[in-house]
């Protein structure tokens, strides 16, 4: 007797940040035919309202800048924390992961952020250099503050190197760590983000005059020396040193697309997975969303911008598998159907069955 059962779509997403987590929130609120989706996040944690990571230092605690569990927690989502994706396999249709997961999927969704970038500057893996994007950047940060005050036995001094909001945010950090902070501005290539701010009406060296901040503006960075002890002593820019003791280092965001870029899924030259207004990558079963996206050559880099693109995406993914017969006979008498090959989960499994 065979018996016909409605296979899941199977939607992968990589990466477990605030982009993905308001996307399965979408999907998930909007779904009306079976989907199955596994979240697979290199944090381990579950996510969080990056925003607010600097609250951390005050009175926020981590589980307070979670985002709803409930959305991770429904019955046709899987959540895997602490592992990241290594390798897409195109042709089969899957994606390995570091704890050597292979996970099936028919749409895949591509929400992996940005790495804080380090500007390529001499001396940024030095100990005592820290980038400012995740709960565990501002935790090590903290803790190596404390231990260093300790060490030395007198106040700290701290430079951001960066300008714009995120150096503003990690120069109020330090304060609030009690280092006394001084921003050093890098670069030509970072002197468009004060521009920007300038032209919205507001100044970059004026906001950090106005919280008692230090600017060196107009400085190239040489490279970040250490000192006897073998961390973080100075920061030699190119026409004076400033002794530092430790170092944050908020040179703007590179989208991390190398996942992409080794599946041979179409990149930017500048950085960022290239998509349509849907999300579409130039693979009609990938998507890329968040961070990570580039739209018209803009990466996008702004929740404003971020959490506009999941809805569409979810939409276009549900869409998509809707319009293709998913009903499938699996079952017909005890024994009959067995793979031909080890599978991984969803409907790609169901196909190898009914290959036997
Ligand atoms: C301190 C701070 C303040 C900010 N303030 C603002 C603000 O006020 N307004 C604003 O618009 N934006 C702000 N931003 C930027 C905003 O946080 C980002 O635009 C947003 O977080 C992007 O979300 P995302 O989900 O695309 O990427 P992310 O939040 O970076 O999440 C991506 C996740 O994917 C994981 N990942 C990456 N690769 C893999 C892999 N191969 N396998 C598994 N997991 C992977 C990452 O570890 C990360 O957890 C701020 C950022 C910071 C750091």
């Amino acid at each position: 007797m065979s018996e016909a059962v409605l296979t899941p779509a199977e939607i992968v997403v990589v990466g477990a940040g605030m982009v993905a987590h308001r996307f399965v929130e979408n999907l998930i609120a909007t779904a009306e035919t079976p989907i199955h989706v596994t979240v697979i996040g290199d944090e381990a944690r579950h996510p969080y309202d990056r925003t607010g990571i600097s609250g951390l230092l005050s009175s926020a605690t981590p589980e307070a800048l979670e985002l709803d569990r409930s959305v991770f927690e429904d019955f046709r989502v899987r959540f895997v924390a602490d592992d990241r994706v290594l390798r897409i396999d195109r042709g089969a249709r899957t994606v390995m992961t570091r704890a050597r997961r292979i996970v099936g999927y028919d749409s895949l969704v591509l929400a992996t952020g940005s790495y804080a970038g380090s500007g390529g500057i001499d001396g940024s893996d030095l100990r005592g250099c820290f980038g400012y994007r995740t709960l565990d950047d501002v935790q090590r940060l903290e803790r190596f503050a404390h231990r260093r005050r300790h060490e030395l036995r007198r106040p700290l001094r701290g430079a951001v190197i960066g300008d714009g909001p995120l150096a503003i945010e990690a120069a109020g950090a330090l304060q609030l760590l009690g280092v006394a902070p001084v921003v050093v501005q890098h670069s030509d290539r970072l002197t468009s983000a004060t521009a920007v701010s300038e032209a919205r009406g507001f100044s970059f060296a004026g906001l950090l005059e106005a919280r008692g901040v230090a600017l060196r503006a107009g400085s190239q960075v040489a490279r970040v020396a250490a000192d006897s002890s073998g961390a973080v002593g100075a920061v030699h820019l190119g026409d004076a040193v400033e002794p530092v003791d430790l170092v944050v280092l908020a040179v703007g965001v590179r989208p991390r697309d190398e996942l992409a870029r080794n599946a041979s899924i179409g990149v930017d030259p500048r950085g960022g997975i290239v998509v349509d207004e849907s999300g579409t990558t130039s693979d009609p079963h990938v998507f890329a969303i968040g961070d990570v996206a580039c739209v018209e050559g803009r990466p996008v880099h702004a929740l404003a911008h971020g959490y506009a693109m999941p809805d569409v995406t979810a939409a276009r993914i549900l869409h998509a598998n809707e319009m293709k017969p998913r009903r499938h006979l699996i079952a017909s008498t005890t024994g009959a159907l067995r793979p031909s090959m080890p599978v991984a989960t969803g409907s790609r499994r169901v196909r190898a069955l009914q290959a036997v």
